[in-house]
C-alpha cells in the first residue's frame, strides 16, 4: 500500500485535472453570475469524499470554483459587514 497525499495535490490529480479542463474545452461549465468563463479549476460536484471519478468534476473558473465551493460543507453565505 503506497501512502497518498490526503486531500493534497497528487500527480494523478493534477493529470486527472488536466483531462477534464480539456475535455471541458477550459471552459467553465458551472457559470454563475460573475463567471470569468476561463476554466482553470476543477469543480467536484459531489464534494471531494466522493472521489476524483471524471464523471462528478466540471470545468470551473476560479470564481465559480471557489463559490459553490464543496456541497457536502456549504457553509451559509455570510452578509458582509462594511466597517
Ligand atoms: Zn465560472
Amino acid at each position: 500500500m503506497s501512502r497518498s497525499w490526503q486531500g493534497g495535490s497528487t500527480r494523478a490529480w493534477r493529470k486527472l485535472r488536466a483531462r477534464v479542463l480539456h475535455r471541458d474545452g477550459y471552459r467553465c461549465r458551472i457559470e454563475l453570475p460573475g463567471c470569468t468563463t476561463v476554466a482553470t479549476h476543477v469543480h467536484h460536484t459531489l464534494g471531494k469524499a466522493a472521489g476524483d471519478d471524471p464523471a462528478h468534476l466540471l470545468a470551473a473558473c476560479a470564481h465559480c470554483n471557489l463559490k459553490t465551493g464543496q456541497p457536502t460543507a456549504d457553509p451559509a453565505p455570510q452578509p458582509r459587514t462594511r466597517w
